[in-house]
């Protein structure tokens, strides 16, 4: 990276789309810092099933969201983590991709207490700089100055392909119907709420990856950086 110097790289898209292993490895070449925020979607989630809230009740789950601590650190074991994740002292890397919290995530992050204490926390993280921010809403709301915005889409089937495998290969017990309409739910869900709907930002470039490999996107998207640094 040249004479453009980037900050920030916002990579957004729905369920499975790619965009963690994507974000993971544009971090890993330019040695930026690689924030995937859906984790913390997932925590307040995790937290809140941990001490019974329900998950109708916006306040007590707001509480949470301002309340809880989370810590996102290199990873301690090589199990296939990108990081660990540490909730109030609990590593709970695993923990917050189970079912349950997939199932309840999409309710709690529509949540406009949930998001402002969610996109504050962000922003202060991507103040440091040389960041790559992951999510549904960096290159709308949280970070709308990013000088770069990916936008990575896919067929819902074939998005729910890629998850179906990723569990299968981690000797979970699913259905491809399952996760099929698990996914469509998630995605109906975030993208109609009222706030920080999932969308593309204007000034995002979209890669649609339904006929690319995850190293095709990641080519595609060193051209796209590359060709803004030397602009
Ligand atoms: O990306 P991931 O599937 O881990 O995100 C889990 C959930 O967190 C999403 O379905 C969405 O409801 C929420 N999320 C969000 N805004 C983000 C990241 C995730 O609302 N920036």
């Amino acid at each position: 990276m040249k004479k453009n110097l980037i900050s920030t790289i916002a990579v957004d898209g729905p369920a499975a789309s790619g965009k963690s292993t994507l974000g993971e490895h544009l971090a890993k070449t330019f040695n930026y810092t690689y924030l995937d925020t859906g984790v913390m979607y997932r925590a307040v989630t995790l937290a809140a099933l941990n001490q019974s809230i329900d998950f109708d009740d916006e306040d007590r789950v707001s509480e949470i969201a301002e309340s809880m601590e989370l810590d996102v650190r290199r990873p301690s074991i090589n199990d296939g983590r990108s990081n660990d994740i540490i909730l109030d002292g609990q590593d709970v890397t695993w923990a917050i991709r189970s079912a349950e919290v997939e199932r309840n995530v999409s309710k709690v992050s529509a949540y406009q207490r949930v998001r402002t204490a969610m996109t504050e926390q962000q922003r202060r993280i991507a103040k440091r700089g040389r960041i790559v921010m992951v999510g549904r809403d960096i290159g709308t709301v949280v970070l709308p100055e990013a000088e770069i915005k990916l936008y990575l889409e896919a067929s819902v089937e074939e998005r729910a392909h890629r998850r179906y495998l990723e569990l299968i290969n981690r000797g979970k017990a699913v259905t491809f119907e399952e996760i099929l309409s698990d996914m469509v739910r998630r995605d109906q869900f975030d993208s109609t709420r009222a706030i920080a709907p999932l969308r593309p930002a204007e000034d995002a470039i979209i890669i649609n990856s339904d006929h690319m490999n995850a190293d095709q996107v990641y080519e595609y998207s060193c051209k796209i950086i590359s060709a803004h640094c030397s602009n």
